[in-house]
């Protein structure tokens, strides 16, 4: 029998972790030719998250839990718990039911038609507001067009993904790391299936714009070095262009004469050159930073629990 884990990294979710667990006990009921196990990561939540989870392992034997020393963010989330998956493949969801559950069965079936990587897209984002919409529309286009892979658009973390992504993706220990492209980097066979993303149910969003900038950040940085050819291009566009100016500048001398006007056109110069090459060192830094944080090479997290039931009986309750 095929073994389905369900991978579930959780901030904060004690409104909604009922529901979910209760939802993917249903799931389960309902799909009895495979085995599932439903893996938890807590990170470092602060409510009664962990309390909640440990109660649903006392219960169930199909729960597993890593609770992590403290908040690493999802990112690092999701990798503690591709490190502790044991199943033939692996469904990532958010503990916030905005990925609904029932489309599980669904992916399934594609991974058994051979199918690798089984993502969701997202046909609509209710209860998010416009600004989010547009500018999640806006990074995916410049990511899109900057990096050689096809980052899939508008789908999350949301997918099936077979043991041998899972063990790709493991391989992957960058600490600054941005999944989604990920997923594209490592290719195998992909299978889109479409949904509709519900609001969260009840609880907070852990994102905010802060959040969301950093992401963006990273996304771009660690899948495309094509910002570092923007400066050296904006760079030689501007020399170029100041110096047919200075030509310019000594022969209107040579023939007019030099009335010695000029310095607010010299201060819009100076000032332009100078924003210009903040930035460029800006960009230049961001890569420096990336290099300096994935050479301490430091572990990706800490675990404070493992709990993973021991006896392989498959009864529950
Ligand atoms: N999450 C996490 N660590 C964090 C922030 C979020 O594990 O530091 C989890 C969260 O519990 C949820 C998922 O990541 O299961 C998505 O978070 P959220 O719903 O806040 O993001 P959004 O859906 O707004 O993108
Ligand atoms: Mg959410």
């Amino acid at each position: 029998m095929s073994k389905i884990s369900i991978l579930i990294p959780a901030y904060n979710e004690q409104e909604v972790i009922d529901h979910l667990y209760q939802r993917l006990g249903k799931l389960a009921n309902d799909n009895k030719a495979y085995d599932f196990e439903f893996l938890f990561v807590n990170d470092g939540s602060r409510d009664s998250t962990l309390e909640r989870i440990k109660y649903f392992a006392s219960l169930d034997n199909r729960v597993a839990f890593v609770n992590l020393s403290r908040n690493y963010g999802k990112e690092i989330a999701m990798v503690a718990g591709f490190d502790h998956v044991t199943g033939d493949a692996t469904v990532i969801i958010d503990a916030d039911l905005q990925d609904p559950p029932e489309l599980i069965p669904k992916m399934i079936k594609y991974w058994k038609d051979g199918y690798d990587d089984v993502y969701a897209k997202r046909n609509s984002r209710e209860g998010e507001t416009w600004l989010k919409k547009s500018t999640s529309k806006w990074f995916y286009k410049i990511l899109q067009r900057t990096t050689n892979i096809p980052i899939q658009i508008d789908t999350g973390d949301f997918r099936l993904l077979d043991k041998r992504c899972v063990e790709a993706i493991k391989q992957m220990r960058e600490s600054q790391r941005y999944t989604k492209g990920m997923y594209s980097w490592i290719g195998f066979n992909k299978k889109e299936i479409t949904y509709d993303r519900d609001p969260r149910i009840a609880g907070e969003t852990k994102w905010n714009y802060r959040k969301l900038i950093n992401f963006a950040i990273d996304g771009i940085t660690s899948f495309t070095t094509a910002p570092l050819r923007l400066s050296s291009l904006l760079g030689f566009i501007i020399s170029t262009a100041a110096f047919i100016y200075i030509i310019y500048i000594i022969i209107k001398t040579a023939i007019y004469g030099d009335p010695a006007v000029g310095y607010p056109s010299l201060m819009a110069v100076i000032l332009f050159l100078g924003g210009v090459q903040l930035l460029s060192l800006g960009i230049i830094g961001e890569y420096i930073g990336r290099i300096f944080n994935e050479t301490k090479s430091r572990p990706l997290y800490f675990v404070e629990e493992y709990h993973r039931e021991k006896t392989d009986k498959k009864t529950h309750r």
